[in-house]
């Protein structure tokens, strides 16, 4: 991509559009079909997570960093003897 120069078109509210934009389009696989194509689900899938990982390195941050540090936050919120095996947010547990 560096060749193109389109990091100049990379900033973080650029990114973070562009991310719910690709998820967007993403969901749209599914919209009259359960199961999807699953070719476009790939390609869709991908344009999400390259957007994640633009932003991310933007953030100067590692993916697997920020994911370590929000699923510690979920681990708090859901404490396991009152989150397994249900799906209620956490305020209504
Ligand atoms: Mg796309």
């Amino acid at each position: 991509m560096s060749e193109r120069e389109w990091g100049q078109f990379h900033s973080e509210a650029n990114l973070a559009k562009s991310i719910s934009i690709e998820a967007a389009e993403l969901l749209e696989c599914f919209q009259w079909d359960d199961n999807g194509d699953r070719e476009r689900v790939r390609r869709e899938l991908a344009d999400v997570l390259t957007y994640c990982f633009l932003l991310a390195d933007r953030l100067g941050a590692s993916p697997e960093e920020l994911m370590r540090e929000k699923l510690a936050i979920t681990r708090d919120k859901y404490p396991i003897e009152r989150s397994r095996g249900r799906s209620t947010k956490y305020d209504q547990l």
